[in-house]
């Protein structure tokens, strides 16, 4: 009679569970969401949503279009792998910063035309809208460094005081946001969009030649600030 052989010890860890790969579906459903809406071009820019002590990140130069279910990858919060074979973006090191330096759960970064124009420009987004209360208020322009480096990672926290978004120079824009998962990306990606839209006023009214664009003063943005703080339909009203 042969004996009983128990299975071989395996180092395979556990599949995601299902918040986990619910969350990724929704980081991929966004990702293409940029491409779609023209904030980004083939591979640039990325995206990282946190769930529990695991960041689902985008892989480095793949099309959003080619990522299903399968490639789900995840790190933990130092930067180690987790779940999945393909390499992280290059812009690892900003996304863990952003992750561990703001209350981000989400992050969001993109080369959005108008943004990266206006990070040539100008040092601070000018106020030329209510909506940069979105963001906290006035948005900095982040000095230049390398892509994928610490130095970007390091000016992009410092940048981000404060704030829910800034610029890179002569790169582009990134935005978080925060709470779960989904509503995390949702707002990430809507920040990204209105920040990407304000650039796009400023530079429309600014191009106007002999142009001086009124602007907001600083206690004009700090109400809308304050306000847009409530902004939207909250918590369902009790039923009587
Ligand atoms: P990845 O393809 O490595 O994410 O790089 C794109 C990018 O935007 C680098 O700043
Ligand atoms: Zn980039």
């Amino acid at each position: 009679m042969t004996a009983h052989r128990p299975p071989a010890p395996t180092d395979r860890p556990a599949p995601p569970p299902p918040p986990v790969r619910a969350a990724w579906n929704h980081l991929l459903a966004t990702a293409r969401r940029t491409v779609v809406d023209g904030l980004v071009v083939g591979t640039s820019g990325n995206l990282s949503v946190r769930v529990g002590d695991l960041i689902l990140i985008t892989p480095t130069g793949v099309p959003y279009d080619r990522l299903g279910a399968a490639d789900l990858l995840a790190v933990h919060p130092d930067g180690t792998r987790v779940h999945g074979t393909l390499t992280p973006t290059s812009e690892l090191p900003l996304h863990l910063a952003v992750h561990r330096g703001t209350p981000a759960t989400a992050v969001v970064h993109t080369h959005a035309l108008h943004a990266t124009a206006l990070s040539l420009l100008h040092d601070e987004v000018p106020a030329a809208h209510y909506v940069g209360g979105l963001l906290g208020g006035t948005v900095r322009v982040a000095p230049y460094a390398l892509y994928g480096s610490p130095e970007l990672a390091d000016h992009t926290l410092r940048a981000l005081r404060d704030r829910s978004g800034c610029l890179l120079r002569n790169h582009g824009a990134v935005t978080y946001g925060t709470g779960p998962a989904e509503q995390a990306l949702d707002q990430a990606y809507d920040r990204t969009a209105q920040l990407e839209w304000l650039c796009r006023l400023w530079l429309t009214a600014a191009a106007v030649p002999g142009a001086r664009p009124a602007l907001l003063s600083p206690d004009q943005l700090a109400e809308a600030t304050a306000r847009l703080g409530g902004y939207g339909q909250g918590a369902p009203a009790d039923e009587d």
